[in-house]
C-alpha cells in the first residue's frame, strides 16, 4: 500500500528564535529525498522564519501546532487559520492531547478547527488517544472511535483524504513510557477498521496513521516495522536534529 510516510516533529513550547532557526536549518540541510515527508511544527512565532529556511523543499514541510476555531475577530492572543496560511503553513496539528487537557478543547471545537483548516486548503494532522484510566478500563478503542466520529466523520471522502491521523496514547506522551509495538499496531489496525467502516477500505488503506508517545531512535525500529504504523509524531526527540534525522532515516528503511 502506497501510503505517505511521515515523521512530524512537534516542538511544543520550546526553542528561542536562534535555537529554532538553527534546528530548522540543520534539518533542512541534512534531510534527504528518501520518500519520507519531514514535517516540522515550531511555535507560532517561529513559523515565518522556518518557512524561509524550508524554502520550497520537496520533502520538508511546515506545520502549526494549533489554530483557533473561529475564522477571525475579537479573540485576543489567538491565531487564525488564514493567518497560518498567509505565512505558508502546510499542515495544522489539531486535537493534541495537551490542547484537549490543558485548554479544554472538545471534539466539537475540533470539528470547527478541522473545517476551517481544510477550507483554507491546509492539511490536518489530527491527534487522538486515550488516558491511562481509559486504557485500564479497556475502553480505548471506543474512546478513539468517538474522537474520530465527533470531529472527522462529517467530512466528505475527498476532505478526509487530507487528514493524517496521529494515534497518541496520553500515558506515553512525554513520559518515556512508549506503547509496545504490539499495542501500537493493534490500535492502528483498529483505527483503520473504524475508518473503513465509516468510509470504505480503499480510503482506510490510504490513510496515514502516525504513532506518537516517547518515540525515539532507540525504540522506533520495532514500532516502524508494524504494518499499520506509517511514521511518527515526535515530541522530545524532535528537538535534536540528530534524533529527528535518524527517525526519518529509520522510517525510510522500512
Ligand atoms: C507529542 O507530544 O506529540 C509527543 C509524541 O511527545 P513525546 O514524543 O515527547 O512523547
Amino acid at each position: 500500500m502506497n501510503r505517505t510516510n511521515i515523521i512530524a516533529g512537534n516542538w511544543k513550547m520550546n526553542m528561542t528564535l536562534d535555537e529554532g532557526k538553527a534546528l530548522a536549518t540543520e534539518i533542512v540541510k541534512q534531510a534527504t529525498d528518501n520518500g519520507v515527508k519531514a514535517i516540522i511544527a515550531p511555535p507560532y512565532y517561529l513559523l515565518e522564519s522556518v518557512r524561509q529556511i524550508i524554502g520550497n523543499s520537496k520533502h520538508v514541510f511546515l506545520a502549526a501546532q494549533n489554530c483557533h476555531q473561529e475564522a477571525a475577530g475579537a479573540y485576543t492572543g489567538e491565531i487564525s487559520v488564514n493567518m497560518l496560511k498567509s505565512v505558508g503553513v502546510d499542515y495544522i496539528i489539531i486535537g493534541h492531547s495537551e490542547r484537549r487537557n490543558y485548554f479544554d478543547e472538545t471534539n466539537k471545537m475540533l470539528t470547527k478547527k478541522v473545517n476551517l483548516a481544510l477550507q483554507a486548503g491546509l492539511d490536518v494532522i489530527f491527534c487522538c488517544g486515550e488516558s491511562l484510566t481509559i486504557r485500564e478500563d479497556n475502553a480505548h478503542v471506543q474512546h478513539v472511535k468517538r474522537q474520530l466520529r465527533e470531529s472527522l466523520f462529517h467530512l466528505y471522502e475527498n476532505e478526509f483524504s487530507r487528514i493524517v491521523i496521529a494515534y497518541e496514547p496520553i500515558w506515553a506522551i512525554g513520559t518515556g513510557e512508549v506503547a509496545t509495538p504490539l499495542q501500537a499496531q493493534e490500535m492502528h489496525a483498529e483505527i483503520r477498521k473504524i475508518v473503513s467502516n465509516n468510509y470504505d477500505d480503499r480510503i482506510a488503506q490510504a490513510t496515514t496513521i502516525l504513532y506518537g508517545g516517547s518515540c525515539k531512535p532507540s525504540n522506533a525500529e520495532a514500532l516502524f516495522a508494524k504494518p499499520d504504523v506509517d511514521g511518527g509524531l515526535i515530541g522530545g526527540a524532535s528537538l535534536k536534529a540528530e534524533d529527528f534525522l535518524k527517525l526519518l532515516e529509520m522510517r525510510a528503511a522500512k
